[in-house]
């Protein structure tokens, strides 16, 4: 839908959202819980809410993103759900034999105050299985709160300190991919670092064909990790903005200190990135990552003449934002918009922190923000080119610009979820991404400039 409403009227919107830049919390906990193995999220509301979150995955990831429901009626809605989760969770392991349940709330369960608390503490438990939850109510934060909230569920229910250091890293990994997931375990892996990582949906939501369903796959990080995530010397919490508080819970619960980092998104990111588990390691910078370092600035200098002061809309989750914005900016682009639809003013203090440091003085850096709102700058002052979601897609071709699909979700293109955008492979691949939009438009230009002098 696009109206052609003013600057002015824009900013007078409150309350109403046109296509929002986010997705309801229980999708990022139905993520995160997708991420411990043997582990069957549970939403603790409507079918329709459940639904909704499992097909917003699978359609992301094309994998099948398995959940369980309350399935509340009116009954549920007039009485509370208590009922309806002490059944639920008896028949999941009765039918599904998970070894956890990790339930999240939706907006009907928090407005009618259940108390997942006293209800999993009273509920019979089999022997040897877990019930773990987080509160998630959809009308405040995002899918990105969801994710941060499932994932301090885990630790706050599970984590234990027992005394004697493992001597490990937990690694808190942001709303990222699979691929991504596995980009980090590799730099980890390159660096000789011990650790844990907490979710982790590689060998879940990109498990390989086997040719037979496997419910649980072999991925996602396994119960006695979460157990042990306690005991760890140091939390890297990858995404300042999602893993901050999950970071805290850590740190609360057992103590274990904690450093935020940005999605190691670019150069300066991933060195960064590289150079807190160095720390930690007390190891060298591998030589594998030092030659991918170097390869990545080749290319960064070989496309530099395309790249240069290209102005650039950036769009989706907030730590993906700031991530992408920064390679547009190590690679002498100018990001003109800088939109997310997560709420929070740390979103715009961060982007105005990275602008400033590049010296762009002229882009609209917003947290709370929609689509409606993007096509509206967008015609107000158009960009060369477009990188975020699928949802885009609408505002690109109504106003031909190039769009590279980054971010979440992505429904109408495949493969994305395998492959990093995170350590230097990632920043090689977008480059790479990039760069054939903007020279596949430029092509277009030329044969369009060739057919206008033949006639
Ligand atoms: S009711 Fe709340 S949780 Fe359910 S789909 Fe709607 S916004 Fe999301």
């Amino acid at each position: 839908m696009m109206l052609d409403l003013t600057t002015k009227e824009i900013k007078k919107r409150s309350a109403l959202r046109v296509n929002p830049l986010k997705t309801c919390q229980p999708v990022g906990a139905m993520y995160a819980a997708l991420g411990v193995h043997r582990c069957m999220p549970h939403s603790h509301g409507s079918q329709g809410c459940c639904s909704f979150h499992r097909m917003y995955l699978t359609r992301h990831f094309k994998e099948p993103a398995i959940a369980s429901s309350s399935s509340f009626t009116e009954g549920a809605s007039v009485f509370g759900g208590g009922s309806n989760i002490k059944t639920s969770v008896k028949n999941i392991f009765d039918i599904y034999n998970p070894d956890i349940i990790a339930v999240h709330t939706t907006c009907l369960s928090e407005t009618i105050g259940d108390d997942l608390n006293s209800y999993i503490h009273d509920m019979v438990i089999p022997t040897g299985k877990i019930v773990v939850h987080a509160s998630t109510p959809s009308y405040v934060g995002s899918h990105i709160t969801g994710y941060g909230n499932m994932v301090s569920g885990f630790i706050k229910y599970l984590a234990k300190k027992s005394g004697v250091s493992n001597g490990k890293l937990a690694i808190l990994p942001g709303f990222v991919n699979p691929g991504d997931m596995r980009e980090m375990k590799m730099i980890l892996s390159l660096m000789d670092a011990d650790f844990i990582m907490l979710p982790d949906t590689s060998g879940v939501l990109d498990a390989p064909m086997t040719g037979a369903y496997e419910m649980y796959p072999s991925g996602g990080t396994k119960i006695s990790d979460i157990v042990s995530i306690g005991d760890c010397k140091l939390t890297l919490a990858i995404g300042e903005l999602a893993m901050e508080n999950a970071g805290n819970e850590l740190k609360r619960k057992c103590g274990v200190m904690y450093k935020t980092l940005p999605l190691p998104i670019g150069i300066e990111a991933t060195d960064a990135f590289i150079m807190a588990i160095s720390e930690s390691t007390q190891s060298n910078v591998a030589h594998e990552l030092e030659e991918q370092r170097g390869q990545l600035v080749d290319i960064m200098l070989d496309s530099h003449p395309y790249f240069s002061n290209k102005s650039v809309a950036i769009y989706g989750d907030p730590d993906s934002v700031l991530g992408l914005s920064t390679l547009c900016l190590e690679l002498g682009m100018i990001p003109k918009y800088m939109l997310t639809g997560t709420t929070g003013e740390a979103f715009n203090t961060k982007a105005q922190e990275l602008l400033a440091k590049f010296g762009i003085e002229d882009c609209v850096a917003k947290s709370s923000s929609d689509l409606f709102e993007l096509h509206q700058l967008i015609k107000t002052n158009s960009v060369d080119l477009m990188i975020g979601g699928t949802h885009g897609k609408f505002i690109a071709r109504a106003e031909d610009i190039p769009l590279v699909r980054a971010g979440f979700p992505i429904i109408d293109r495949y493969v994305h979820s395998y492959m990093p955008l995170i350590g230097y492979k990632g920043a090689m691949r977008l480059i790479e991404l990039m760069l054939n939009a903007l020279m596949d438009r430029q092509d277009r230009d030329c044969e369009d400039e060739d057919m206008e002098m033949v006639m």
